[in-house]
């Protein structure tokens, strides 16, 4: 569904091994010993929470809403529609990656919870 954070060393592209001392990123690569450290990365990229967006109960979903529905969760039709009506987990996994999944619902007028409660801005 999702892809974890993963950093390459930019001399012989093993994976780095990663020490948050916030706000910097040290990688630090296992293999030829190359050492980066970063404060560009924002909080979000350093945010480890599951947070899940759970759409709320629609009782009559238009047309539009149900063929973007099944798009996201993988449904058909019928059972889009259904899970609609019903509210449903439409993802699970990291800060970063739930703006795209929450733009797409408030797009389509969809109303949802976040949980954990999402401290940041979704554009
Ligand atoms: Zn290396």
């Amino acid at each position: 569904m999702e892809k974890e954070n993963k950093y390459y060393c930019p001399d012989c592209g093993t994976e780095m091994l990663a020490v948050y001392e916030k706000p910097a990123l040290n990688l630090t690569c296992p293999n030829c010993g190359c050492k980066l450290a970063t404060t560009k990365w924002e909080t979000i990229d350093l945010d480890e929470t599951i947070y899940e967006i759970e759409t709320l109960s629609i009782k009559n979903p238009s047309l539009d809403q149900i063929k973007i529905f099944a798009k996201l969760t993988g449904n058909n039709f019928v059972v889009s529609k259904d899970l609609i009506k019903k509210g449903y987990s439409v993802f699970k996994g990291h800060a970063k990656n739930l703006k795209n999944t929450a733009k797409i619902l408030d797009a389509h007028s969809f109303k949802y919870k976040i949980i954990p409660d999402y401290p940041y801005e979704i554009r």
